[in-house]
């Protein structure tokens, strides 16, 4: 991370480095990863998605299915990394895994963000997240006073540079991250309530008169999949207690950060789940090792853990060092033709620490 928020300030954003990476310029981000991956000689597939996977009798997953505008076509690897977010590749070469919480295996709400403009940041100072935690409150009662209902009742402004900003105000309930009918329809949606939110704020006029909307993201926010059974699962109780691992691959701080499961808990501040409550923890190697597929790595929100600590592990910082940690352990694995789960922590260190 530390390397990624020096690449961003020398290609002329600081905002990350200056609010110790919590906000980026989106734009600058995809730019410096692609030249790093490029430089690195990694070939990148664009609009390519995973849908299935080929192991063989010993039960190790050997070939990948994809599919994109050249087709279907199968990759044979030594190893393989999945880092989808959902757990779809895992899946997919049959490991086992859990779901949400609770038997309808709730998941995280997800969410749309967007990028607005047409505000001066003096004039709208109060209402950005990165002047203090009552911003989002004041941000609120400002569109509740417009007539605005937002989805999510914490709406977070940030300014990235130049009059740009982020805006996260949108929850999506009860939505399937394998599902891809609802995944459209929350989407469709979702855009619809960002445009109708900043329409609201436009009528409000003064400061808000200009606003309008940049782009919407990519792809709605997903929050929560498949969590893939691996040789360690985190727990709960591992947050409590500040876990130490002899097989640390990074330690997380980032707080349990349930959202709200459904509307009324967001309207009633749902407090099953508290935030915060955690010291910090070890991410181990082997939550990083699918348990029933041999030869395939985890990295990001679909490590091995149960609900609550994947609430923690599951953002940005952690998934950076978890695919660094992966990615090491796979090249090590496959140069010493010995399986994932055959090496140490210590071992993968030794042998790609001087490179
Ligand atoms: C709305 C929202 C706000 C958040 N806010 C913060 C925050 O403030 N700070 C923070 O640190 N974290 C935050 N997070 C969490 C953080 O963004 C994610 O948890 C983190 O990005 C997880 O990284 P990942 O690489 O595991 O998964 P993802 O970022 O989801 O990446 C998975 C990638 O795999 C691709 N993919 C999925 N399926 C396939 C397939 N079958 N084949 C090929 N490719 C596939 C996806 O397109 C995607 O590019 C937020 C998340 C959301 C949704």
């Amino acid at each position: 991370m530390a390397e990624l928020l020096a690449a961003f300030a020398k290609r002329g954003s600081h905002v990350a480095r200056d609010t110790s990476g919590t906000v980026y310029d989106p734009e600058v981000a995809k730019l410096v990863l692609e030249e790093l991956l490029v430089e690195a000689g990694v070939k990148i597939l664009l609009h390519t998605r995973v849908v299935g996977a080929i192991t063989d009798q010993q039960n190790r997953l050997v070939a990948i299915l994809t599919e994109s505008k050249s087709g279907r076509q199968a990759w044979v690897a030594e190893r393989f990394v999945d880092c989808t977010g959902d757990g779809d590749l895992a899946a997919q070469a049959g490991c086992q895994f859990d779901v949400g919480v609770g038997a309808d295996c709730t998941c995280q709400p997800m969410s749309m963000l967007a990028l607005l403009t047409g505000v001066d940041p003096h004039a709208v100072r109060e209402f950005i997240r990165e002047t203090g935690s009552a911003a989002k409150r004041r941000f609120l009662h400002l569109m509740e006073d417009a007539g605005i209902s937002p989805s999510y009742r914490a709406p977070t402004l940030r300014h990235l540079h130049s009059g740009i900003y982020s805006i996260m105000t949108n929850h999506e309930y009860g939505v399937s991250a394998f599902d891809n009918a609802a995944v459209s329809e929350a989407t469709i949606r979702a855009r619809r309530e960002i445009h109708d939110i900043v329409d609201g704020l436009r009528r409000l006029g003064g400061a808000w008169q200009e606003i309008a909307v940049v782009a919407t993201a990519e792809q709605i926010g997903v929050r929560e999949g498949r969590r893939i059974r691996g040789r360690y699962q985190i727990t709960a109780n591992d947050l409590a207690s500040g876990l130490r691992h002899k097989e640390a691959v990074c330690r997380a701080t980032f707080p349990i950060d349930v959202h709200a499961l459904s509307a009324s808990g967001n309207l009633e501040i749902d407090q099953t789940f508290k935030k915060g409550g955690l010291k910090p923890y070890d991410v181990p190697y082997p939550a990083l090792i699918a348990a029933d597929v041999d030869g395939l790595l985890l990295a990001g929100r679909c490590i091995s853990g149960d609900f609550v600590a994947h609430s923690s592990y599951r953002v940005t910082g952690n998934a950076v060092a978890m695919g660094e940690a992966a990615g090491r352990a796979a090249a090590t694995s496959a140069l010493q033709a010995v399986l994932p789960h055959e090496l140490t922590w210590e071992r993968i260190q030794a042998a790609t620490s001087s490179s």
